[in-house]
């Protein structure tokens, strides 16, 4: 007999997330039934859209979210012991699968970890699952950055946004990353092969951005909203594209009062502008696409990664709140 622990809400999220909105409890898992299999969390990623994700579902309701699980034991042939198993299990130790295709069109059917090599399995929910994929279909079906075009990129220094980057640096591109401390700038143009970047806490970001792309913008990634987007898109080229991410700025917000930002409809009719929101898994039939694409990258060198590693299932939360507040550096995640 397993017993599981996992993270259920006991109190909505209002502002920033507090440890008393979480509690973790246990249940003991029944006795695998065939087809079923049996995981154990290894890594759990904290993701910035569970914060609104979660104001969805009622007192109870179990933290969702992705991991990196190893199998333990089985009755599916199709997931042996020993494998590991990238899920949408939510905030859990243990689980079990049954195997079948996820009934939520929006979710992507858990999957065994496409074989890595030397690369470390957490990323599965990193550089190799969903955020890479995000900068991966993003970027380039939605901007469809050409070479010598100049991107701009928000949240620069997380999980998709120094991904989107690098990405837009392989296409050719002139890429200038805002993030919110001067070690991340400096890690992005040391590493990670930005051309410019900046701390948005502390720069003029229209005066930046003028000196740096002086012939204007032509695809802009946004994954935080706010006025510091509407800065951005103001210095926008004709035809100029955009893809809507997410809103990181907003997230602990009173959706009633969200701070005004300055009109943009002037600028999206005079340069023609293209602004398009999407959710990863609108790509699910593509997804091994992205995924052997950006493993293809990290193995020529082309894409690095760098994570965030909390350690223990009992500082997820921990973790969560300091993923919104910024402490991560590229993808955060726990290790089980
Ligand atoms: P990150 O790894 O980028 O972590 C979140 C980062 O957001 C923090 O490190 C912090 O960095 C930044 N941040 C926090 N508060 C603010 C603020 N007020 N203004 C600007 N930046 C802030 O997370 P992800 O890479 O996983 O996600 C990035 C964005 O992409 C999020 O908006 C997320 O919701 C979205 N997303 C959307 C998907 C989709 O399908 N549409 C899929 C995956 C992610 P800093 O120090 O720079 O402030």
């Amino acid at each position: 007999m397993v017993r599981a622990r996992k993270y259920i809400l006991v109190k909505p999220f209002s502002g920033e997330p507090k440890k008393s909105d979480l509690k973790i409890v246990e249940e003991e898992l029944p006795p695998l039934k065939d087809g079923e299999y049996l995981c154990k969390a290894v890594y759990l990623s904290v993701d910035p859209y569970m914060r609104p994700y979660m104001k969805r579902y009622p007192v109870g309701t179990m933290m969702i979210g992705s991991q990196v699980a190893e199998i333990v034991e089985s009755k599916n042939k199709d997931f042996q012991v020993g494998k590991f198993v990238v899920g949408s299990f939510g905030w859990r130790d243990y689980t079990i699968g049954d195997g079948k295709l996820s009934e939520n069109p929006v979710i992507v059917s858990p999957h065994i970890l496409p074989e890595l090599g030397d690369l470390p399995s957490s990323l599965g929910v990193g550089a190799l699952g969903m955020p890479g994929n995000t900068a991966y279909f993003g970027l380039l079906d939605l901007c469809q950055p050409k070479a010598g075009e100049t991107v701009v990129v928000t949240g620069a220094a997380g999980a998709v946004g120094c991904h989107v980057g690098q990405i837009a640096k392989i296409k050719g591109c002139t890429v200038i990353g805002f993030a919110g401390t001067e070690a991340k700038c400096k890690w992005l143009k040391d590493e990670m092969g930005f051309d410019y970047a900046f701390n948005y806490k502390i720069v003029n970001a229209d005066r930046a951005l003028s000196e740096c792309a002086p012939k204007g913008i032509d695809c802009y990634f946004d994954n935080v909203g706010g006025e510091l987007s509407s800065i951005i898109i103001n210095k926008m080229n004709l035809h100029g594209r955009i893809a809507v991410c997410g809103a990181i700025s907003t997230y602990n917000e009173d959706i009633s009062q969200l701070p005004k930002v300055s009109i943009l409809q002037p600028t999206f009719v005079f340069k023609q502008l293209k602004m398009e929101g999407f959710i990863v898994n609108r790509w699910n039939s593509r997804w091994t696409e992205g995924i052997n694409q950006n493993l293809q990258w990290i193995k020529e060198g082309k894409l690095k990664y760098r994570e965030t590693v909390t350690d223990g299932f009992e500082n997820m939360f921990d973790a969560f709140v300091g993923m919104l507040r910024g402490e991560n550096v590229g993808k955060a995640i726990v290790k089980a």
